[in-house]
């Protein structure tokens, strides 16, 4: 597919006061792409779209490109010490994305220009937990490489975590648009993770984003540039012939991953959950959506600020579990799960 371009790029003033903000702007002039002046992104007005799906769907094409306030990193795990923030937002369509609540009524991308801010906080929390290890995830509020050829800032963080020697960076993609991150000085502190999934989970749920075939090319190249490669299986979704499904997509991966050095191959491993907002919310932007969001189904787990999720219940949680990592064990005995949730 071809690499995300914006129809509209909204501006914060200050966003011009640092390079980066000023480089975008001469570039999208240049694209010929209408762009528009914001007080701050809570301040975007106008949108088009006549009704609000049009709206949403025109809103995901719209970029913003701002400076990071909040400088405070938020907790990143079970993959992660901090979330580091470079984006936030995306120009996918998945149905199950939990950006779809977390944004809320603003689905358009931020982009950050104030990146030495960022990287020095980084560099903060490092220094607080050394000599032990601190690990970032850079894809918690965006599928952050498929804007990067327009940014470059997520090669910046990699080039800036290659060179300490207790940070380690990590992020998840769908997107295929890897070529710029190939050279990237990233010193082996970077695993670049890619998401993949059943043929039926990518043909009914994941429109906007790159095929599973573009996303195992990108990963063959990443791992020849000497990245730690990682795979995310997420969301594992119980469909009609989920076994198979599944089989078949670790069979094809191994296939696909023929000649690759897999000796530092990792796997992470998600099943489907959703909240009651996030079920309302997709419910209302992918009306026609075949995902199983029956709460009756599910079992109910309490989550952080009282919003609890569903997940699978027990028993289908553990079938799901020992089944995946049965395939892995087959296919990719080298690998190393880091966890279920
Ligand atoms: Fe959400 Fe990732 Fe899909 Fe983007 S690619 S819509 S971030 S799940």
């Amino acid at each position: 597919m071809k690499p995300f371009i914006p129809q509209l790029v909204y501006f914060e003033p200050e966003a011009l006061r640092y390079p980066l903000g000023r480089e975008l702007q001469e570039k999208f002039e240049k694209m010929n792409i209408e762009i528009r002046q914001t007080t701050s992104h809570n301040q975007v007005r106008g949108i088009p779209g006549e009704n609000e799906l049009q709206q949403y769907r025109n809103a995901k094409a719209t970029l913003v490109v701002g400076v990071r306030r909040t400088l405070k990193f938020d907790p990143s795990k079970p993959s992660a010490e901090y979330a580091i923030p470079l984006a936030t937002g995306c120009m996918g369509h998945c149905h199950y994305c939990y950006l779809q609540t977390t944004l809320g009524s603003k689905p358009y991308i931020r982009v950050y220009v104030n990146l030495d801010d960022i990287f020095a906080q980084a560099e903060k929390y490092i220094n607080e937990r050394a000599p032990e290890t601190t690990r970032f995830e850079a894809a918690c509020t965006s599928d952050v490489v498929g804007i990067d050829h327009l940014t470059h800032s997520l090669k910046k963080a990699i080039e800036f975590i290659g060179e300490t020697e207790y940070g380690r960076l990590r992020f998840v993609t769908k997107y295929e648009h890897v070529d710029h991150l190939l050279d990237a000085k990233h010193n082996g502190k970077t695993r670049f993770r890619f998401s993949v999934n059943s043929r039926y989970v990518i043909q009914h749920f994941e429109p906007g984003t790159s095929s599973f075939d573009a996303r195992l090319e990108a990963a063959r190249k990443v791992a020849h540039a000497g990245y730690p490669l990682g795979f995310i299986i997420a969301p594992i979704y119980m469909h009609d012939g989920w076994e198979e499904g599944y089989f078949e997509l670790f069979e094809r991966l191994s296939k696909q991953l023929e000649g690759v050095d897999l000796s530092n191959l990792t796997f992470e491993l998600i099943q489907h959950r959703f909240t009651k907002p996030a079920k309302a919310v997709i419910q209302k932007r992918y009306p026609k959506t075949k995902l199983d969001l029956d709460e009756t189904k599910r079992k109910y787990k309490w989550g952080r600020y009282g919003i609890g999720k569903y997940v699978y219940r027990d028993e289908e949680a553990t079938q799901l579990e020992m089944t995946l990592r049965h395939y892995i064990e087959q296919f990719f005995p080298e690998a190393m799960i880091e966890y279920f949730t």
